[in-house]
């Protein structure tokens, strides 16, 4: 089966305008100050929220 409509150029454009890649949001540790993903532990001292951080990293506030 072959289209029915050859795609326009525009109509291709309109496509292919929402498939660019966006760069990672990072926010600051409050714990230590490295960048991390938002609603993430921070991947260098494993600071959650206020109480609860990961083990087995460095832990420069305790
Ligand atoms: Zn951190």
């Amino acid at each position: 089966m072959n289209p029915v409509f050859r795609t326009s150029p525009g109509r291709t454009r309109r496509r292919r305008n929402h498939q660019a890649l966006r760069a990672t949001q990072t926010v600051l540790c409050p714990n230590c100050g490295a960048a991390k993903r938002p609603h993430c532990a921070c991947s260098s001292c494993g600071y959650v929220r206020p109480g609860l951080q990961l083990k087995g990293f460095n832990q420069p506030n305790g």
